[in-house]
């Protein structure tokens, strides 16, 4: 064989590698990391006694249920009301090498008026999982969307599995938290999570 024939099957090989290395990971994810962020002394955003670390955790518990259900295992970052930090959430996600990480969060803001859904990702295969979580979860609750945005939050760039984080409503606009303080709300959430997690692994 010519040294230049060798030479195009290694690129050749090369090319086909580069090009089945991102789809083969992304398919083959096994475990679902669920993140519910704060936790203990880190109420997160909080509106007297609506604290965004107990929706969270409540919401966690029911996307768990949920994946269960449907035969796909999960791990939690945290199962009660326990203080866990970012680097810890970060390490436990990256044990499971075929895994994606998905954090659950309440938006806060000073202004009364924001209020909808948005799904934060950062690399490639966040903003499609991201995208499925987000059409479905806005599906779901019949609210604005916010969009599917790029963010640089310490769990999304730490993660080495495609990793978002969904933030589920204003704790600090009166008509959503009364929506989130009942059980359907954080349901239907939950549900729309799980359901943007299948179609996401049914697009491979
Ligand atoms: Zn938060």
């Amino acid at each position: 064989m010519s040294r230049s024939a060798l030479y195009l099957i290694c690129i050749n090989i090369t090319l086909a590698l580069v090009a089945i290395t991102p789809q083969a990971s992304a398919k083959s994810f096994s475990y679902v990391i669920i993140d519910a962020g704060h936790g203990g002394h880190d109420k997160g955003g909080n509106h007297g006694l609506v604290y965004e670390k107990h929706l969270a955790l409540d919401t966690a518990l029911r996307l768990e249920y949920y994946l269960k259900q449907k035969g796909i295992r999960t791990k939690l970052t945290r199962r009660s009301d326990q203080f866990v930090t970012l680097p810890g959430r970060v390490s436990i996600g990256n044990r499971y090498r075929n895994s994606i990480f998905v954090s659950i969060h309440y938006n806060h803001v000073w202004k009364r008026d924001p209020y909808g859904l948005e799904t934060f990702y950062y690399g490639r295969e966040g903003k499609k999982l991201a995208t499925h979580i987000q059409n479905d979860i806005c599906s779901k609750l019949n609210t604005i969307n916010r969009g599917a945005k790029q963010a640089k939050f310490y769990v999304l760039r730490n993660t080495k599995n495609p990793a978002v984080l969904v933030e589920c409503g204003f704790v600090s606009n009166s008509q959503e938290r009364s929506r989130m303080k009942q059980a359907w709300y954080r349901q239907s959430l939950a549900e729309g999570i799980g359901e943007g997690i299948l179609k996401y692994k049914k697009s491979w």
